[in-house]
């Protein structure tokens, strides 16, 4: 991998380099936006935030973090970057009087950010304005999970999803790319369960060529280790970020998936449970749980993608495909001409003129242009990084 992609990827996450310079929000002079719900310039309406935690993780998975690229000289965030738990507190409140009822703890792998557990803790602790908690839920690699999941549980996390390419350990360990054994994850799953975290969800990356032929596999373990508590989720490969060399021949369309599924166990469809739900939802005919495909490449869900996502470093982006985000650490830093702090009330407000701007639809436009490599060596637009602003 050649230095320029290297340093095209750090441009677009550090403000003091020039280009992919976030932007920092514009503030109304004197105006408290009234909290509520915002919706953006296509009637979205703003609803799930993913806190990215770090960007830091133990897997090398080819699709995400190529080792090539993420390798012993690559130059992660400095840990004065990072949003301290008392910072995504506050942004974290702040996006809850903006409408947020649902938050995602990602990264990067976040299990790897010490004391997790005390963030869920004082994320538990949220109250939406009609009084409820909030949807707490986090994506991880799982490898750490059979470790943390009591106390993940314990601190108020409601949820977890997994993420699990192949039930066959050589291809698992081939695809994250440390040599990660399958039986840890696996573990890790089973804690997840126990310890109440369920319905637990595993998404399983479909990468034509590499790990079609778990996709049955991975089924019938789920079917009869647990039942029903573990729902199995088959995401389409994405061209997210600008490192993984994707290619729109190594998708394995949702349809084909379901197909091959379907042949091994019949399959009977589902209504989505809530709107802005990113899984098609299937139920097995024979009763013994459900599966969801994730069709962003073929399928494109922007029309309710209802999803805000803020980096390690307090940058909000409006998209998985974004090329720029919005520097909200700097009012979290920053302070007001007269010397005093930002207030909540006029963070909020700078969030809603940005939610309410927002017209982002990359997957949607994506689906009307020919099929490319875009990589930045043919000439790709230069995107941020899937490990930067997680899942
Ligand atoms: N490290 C955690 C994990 O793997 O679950 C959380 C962060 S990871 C970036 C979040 C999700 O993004 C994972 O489920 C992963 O499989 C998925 N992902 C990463 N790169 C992807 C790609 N190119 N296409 C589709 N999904 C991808
Ligand atoms: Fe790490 Fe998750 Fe990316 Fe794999 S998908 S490299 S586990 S952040
Ligand atoms: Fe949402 Fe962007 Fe994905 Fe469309 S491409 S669903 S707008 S994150």
């Amino acid at each position: 991998m050649s230095e320029r992609n290297i340093i095209a990827i750090h441009d677009l996450r550090s403000p003091a380099t020039g280009a992919g310079i976030p932007e920092i929000p514009a503030l109304p002079a004197g105006t408290e936006l009234s909290p509520g719900l915002l919706s953006d310039s296509l009637g979205r309406t703003l609803h799930d935030l993913r806190i990215s935690v770090t960007d830091r993780c133990n897997f090398r998975c080819s699709y995400c973090m190529p080792k090539e690229v993420f390798d012993k000289d690559y130059r992660f965030l400095p840990q004065t970057a990072l949003l301290s738990f008392e910072e995504m507190l506050r942004i974290a409140r702040i996006f809850v009087a903006c409408g947020v009822r649902k938050i995602r703890l990602t990264g990067g792998e976040p299990l790897l950010r010490r004391h997790l557990e005390h963030l869920v803790a004082m994320l538990a602790d949220l109250r939406t304005p009609d009084g409820d908690p909030l949807d707490l839920t986090l994506t991880t690699n799982g490898s750490l999970l059979a470790r943390k999941a009591a106390a993940l549980r314990q601190a108020g996390l409601r949820r977890v999803t997994v993420s699990l390419d192949a039930m066959d350990d050589r291809i698992f360990r081939a695809m994250n790319d440390v040599d990660f054994p399958v039986a840890d994850v696996l573990a890790g799953i089973d804690a997840a369960v126990a310890a109440g975290l369920g319905p637990v969800k595993v998404n399983m990356v479909v990468k034509r060529g590499t790990n079609e032929n778990e996709i049955v596999p991975m089924a019938r373990h789920f079917r009869e280790r647990h039942g029903g508590q573990v729902v199995l989720r088959f995401i389409e490969y994405m061209d997210v970020g600008a490192t993984n060399g994707w290619r729109m021949d190594q998708v394995l369309p949702s349809a084909e998936v379901r197909a091959r599924l379907h042949a091994a166990f019949p399959l009977v469809p589902l209504d989505a449970a809530q709107p802005g739900e990113t899984a098609e939802r299937w139920a097995y005919a024979d009763g013994r749980g459900e599966v969801g495909f994730i069709s962003s490449v073929t399928q494109a869900f922007c029309g309710d993608c209802n999803r805000a996502r803020l980096s390690t470093e307090g940058q909000l982006y409006l998209c998985l495909f974004a090329e720029r985000g919005h520097d909200l650490r700097s009012l979290l830093r920053g302070a007001h001409p007269s010397g005093r702090p930002w207030s909540d009330a006029e963070i909020a407000a700078a969030i809603g003129l940005i939610w309410q701007r927002r017209d982002d639809r990359y997957s949607q436009l994506r689906a009307s242009r020919p099929a490319e490599t875009d990589t930045p060596e043919s000439g790709g637009r230069r995107r941020i990084e899937m490990s930067y602003i997680g899942g």
